[in-house]
């Protein structure tokens, strides 16, 4: 849209020109954030204009980098329900817990937001071949958009990825590669290839626009709220961008003037104890967060053991007053299935750390039970057949069955 002005490093503020192909910062390697003319936004994009415009990411075009809409490359993403789960927050002592349901988006992930969004903008700035290492979800939103666009797409993925990953990428045409590292370790690989290659880095934060993909998730549930924020969002955090995007959203929106009281949420980063950067650092007081060596994690979207943006999510949530926090590994299918069985809200083991979070958030009476709690649900349970351990019990067709054997509650 015309009202970018501009594209800023994170970092050391270095400013560069909108409309051209850029990645890091070339000064500090440092991602770059993209501005807007909040004033002249403020202007011209009165509230109640996006009345009746469609319930999709795209109704928030002014605070959008994309210039011409013609470019925009859509499967529909579609605005996700906020739902009430008052006999899961009532298993936490909570009376107004809610699950914003990500998994509703195409590819069964949020990561379609930011592919939305990444793709869109390669396509109106003329690239034509993507590359991206992945930790599973973000490689399949990739591939699909790509298909979409009629671009070419490259991914790199660790050899213990859900097969259900490496499979839809297989299936959305791209060319996929499995690696015996980590997700850094795919990425360092995707740098390493990128002029031989001649393909285009679309790592999280390492192009610009994935970001503001995420950031809808923000603006989207502040307009659900009626523009008045929840006390607390906790959020699974891997390379960051979701809650990183959410925090820039609140702050434009803040400079609109369209938050009630002006009041922002405290928002919570969470991790699995198997890889924890964020919470070592947030606890220790740094502004940059170590390499986690051995990182283990079934939540396979937080299996990230460095993030380039990591001073950008421990700025956020300190800004906020909330806090990173980490909950057990070995609790992760516990969390699954309460949410699971006791809402039908299927979430997926990312989000289950986020529940064990809550847990001690509720326990240390951080968070009170009439506080409003919004948990993302950033993907689909449906996606992690690895995660769940079941044995059914068998009925053989050749034997009458005796009923009174079946538990009965
Ligand atoms: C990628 C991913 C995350 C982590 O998101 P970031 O924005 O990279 O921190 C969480 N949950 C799921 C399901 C993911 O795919
Ligand atoms: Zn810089």
């Amino acid at each position: 849209m015309p009202f970018v002005t501009h594209l800023e490093c994170a970092n050391c503020a270095a400013e560069y020109s909108a409309g051209e192909i850029h990645g890091l910062c070339t000064k500090c390697n440092r991602p770059l954030w993209v501005r807007y003319d909040l004033e002249l936004i403020r202007r011209e994009f009165p509230q109640k204009a996006l009345f009746g415009r469609p319930p999709t990411l795209w109704r928030y075009l002014e605070l959008l980098p994309v210039e011409d809409p013609l470019n925009i490359v859509s499967l529909t993403e579609t605005i996700t329900p906020i739902l009430p789960v008052n006999r899961l927050g009532s298993e936490f002592g909570l009376q107004n817990l809610m699950i914003k349901d990500e998994s509703r988006l195409p590819t069964g992930s949020f990561k379609a937001r930011g592919m939305a969004m990444a793709v869109t903008m390669a396509k109106e700035l003329g690239l034509k071949r993507l590359a991206v290492p992945t930790a599973g979800n973000a490689g399949g939103a990739l591939a699909a958009y790509a298909a979409r666009a009629g671009l070419e797409s490259w991914v790199f993925m660790p050899e213990d990825t859900p097969i259900i990953n490496q499979k839809e990428c297989v299936l959305h045409g791209a060319n996929v590669y499995s690696v015996n590292g980590l997700i850094d370790d795919c990425g360092k690989l995707v740098g390493e290839g990128k002029s031989e290659m001649g393909w285009f880095d679309v790592s999280t934060l390492k192009e610009p626009y994935r970001i503001e993909g995420k950031k809808t998730m923000g603006l989207e549930l502040a307009e659900q709220f009626d523009w008045e924020l929840p006390d607390w969002i906790l959020y699974p955090t891997g390379g960051g961008t979701g809650l990183i995007g959410m925090w820039k959203a609140f702050g434009e929106l803040e400079a609109l003037g369209w938050l009630k009281g002006g009041k922002k949420p405290k928002m919570v980063s969470c991790q699995s104890d198997g890889c924890d950067p964020m919470v070592r650092a947030f606890e220790s007081g740094a502004r940059h967060a170590k390499r986690v060596n051995n990182a283990c994690t079934i939540a396979s979207g937080l299996r990230v053991p460095k993030a380039v943006g990591d001073f950008m999510i421990l700025d956020a949530i300190r800004d906020s007053g909330g806090l990173a926090m980490s909950s057990p590994e070995n609790e992760i299918s516990k969390w699954m299935h309460l949410s699971n069985s006791t809402e039908g809200v299927a979430v997926c083991p990312e989000t289950a750390v986020c529940l064990g979070v809550l847990d001690q958030l509720v326990s240390q009476v951080k968070v009170k039970p009439n506080e409003r709690v919004l948990v993302f649900n950033t993907g689909a349970a449906q996606k992690y057949p690895e995660s769940v351990n079941i044995e059914l019990p068998k009925l053989d067709l050749s034997q009458p069955v005796d009923w009174a054997s079946l538990p009965l509650v």
